[in-house]
Order: C-alpha cells, then structure tokens, then sequence
C-alpha cells in the first residue's frame, strides 16, 4: 500500500544519502551528489507522474552500487526483488572499458521493464538538464555534444514508454546539439 511505499522511498533515501555522502557532482560548484538520485525520482513523481514505490525506491538507488560500495545482494535483501532488478538494470559494470560501457546501454536499451525504462530516462534527462545548467570540469562543447548524442541513441530505443519524459528529453537533446 501506499504507507509501505513511502516506508520504502524513505529508506531509500536514507541509505543512499549515506553512501553518497561524500561524492560531488562533476560541476564546478561541486554539488553534492545525492541531489542528482533524489531529483531522477523527483523528476518521475512531478512530470512523468510515476507514484510506483520500487520505481521511486530504485531511482533514489539507481547509482548506489555503481558508484559506492552498495552490492547487489544488499539491495535485494533490504528492497525486494522489484528494485533490485531496476538498480541491476541501471548499473553499468566498471569493470569494463568507457567505450564499451557506453554501447552496451545502446544495445540493451530495449530490452528494459517499462520500470527500468522510467528510471534510465528520468535519469538521462537529469544529466542533459545538468550539462546544459554548466557545462563539468573539463569538458568542451563538443564533449557535450557527445553526451547528448549518446543520449539520443539510448532513449530512441525507449520510445513509448513515458509521453512527458520523451518529449523532454526530445526538446533537451536537440537543443544541446544545435548549440
Ligand atoms: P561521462 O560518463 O564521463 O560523464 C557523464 C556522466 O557523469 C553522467 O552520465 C552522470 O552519470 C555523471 N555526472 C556527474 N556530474 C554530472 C553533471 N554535472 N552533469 C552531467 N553528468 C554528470 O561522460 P561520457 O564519457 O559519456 O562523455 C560524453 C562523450 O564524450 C562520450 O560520447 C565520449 O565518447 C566522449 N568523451 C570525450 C572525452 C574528451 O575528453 N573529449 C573523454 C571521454 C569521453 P550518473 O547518472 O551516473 O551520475
Ligand atoms: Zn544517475
């Protein structure tokens, strides 16, 4: 019901302000980086108008074992089966190279959940709305061109999943690209 989500988006929340606690966004300001899972699961509840508590949970989540030391198992055993297989599904393994991190998300881009689909673009249209915002320490236009364009191939692959995300996402990438 709708109290255990809450329960659960809560928890969320805690653990992944936690984990992130001492990470920055890459922009010149320094941003603390949990602004960035907490405004994906914003961005769902205000324009995609998602409530779903796994979804909202797991994109509070969705860069926790990426990027800290939060493993699968945790995940699963402390959320449930639903957000675990949404962080799964938006975790990149760095174990590989950037390159091909990058073409996988392309390859795989349609075979999501509709659930998993939500997070990757809410979270996509979150960093375009960054880099257009400030451009990160060290980057050129051309590198965020390349961010967008990326950015496209992805989402084109998820099309039909959320009308407000989509058409967003349409307006942001080419606005950048014709920067
Ligand atoms: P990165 O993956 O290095 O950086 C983008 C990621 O950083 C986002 O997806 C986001 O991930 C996170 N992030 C943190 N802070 C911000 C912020 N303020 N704004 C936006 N994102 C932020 O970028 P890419 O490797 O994709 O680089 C873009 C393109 O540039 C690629 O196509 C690549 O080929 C090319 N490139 C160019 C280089 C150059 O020097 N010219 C070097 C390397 C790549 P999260 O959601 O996980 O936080
Ligand atoms: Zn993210």
């Amino acid at each position: 019901n709708s109290c255990e989500d809450m329960a659960l988006v809560i928890k969320a929340a805690d653990l992944a302000a936690r984990r992130h606690r001492f990470q920055k966004r890459k922009d010149v300001r320094q941003t603390p980086y949990i602004n960035h899972p907490i405004g994906v699961a914003y961005i769902l509840t205000n324009e995609a108008k998602v409530y779903d508590g796994a979804t909202l949970a797991a994109a509070i989540l969705h860069d926790t074992v990426e990027d800290t030391k939060t493993t699968f198992e945790e995940i699963q055993q402390e959320f449930g089966q639903e957000v675990y297989d949404i962080v799964k599904g938006c975790t990149d393994d760095k174990s590989l190279p950037k390159d091909t991190r990058k073409q996988l998300q392309i390859d795989h881009a349609a075979e999501h959940s509709h659930k998993t689909k939500l997070v990757k673009l809410a979270d996509k249209l979150y960093n375009l709305r960054d880099l257009e915002r400030a451009t990160p320490i060290g980057w050129d236009k051309r590198r965020v061109k390349e961010y967008a364009e990326w950015a496209r191939q992805v989402v084109s692959r998820m099309k039909g999943t959320n009308e407000a995300l989509e058409m967003a996402l349409d307006d942001i990438i080419n606005r950048l690209l014709s920067k």
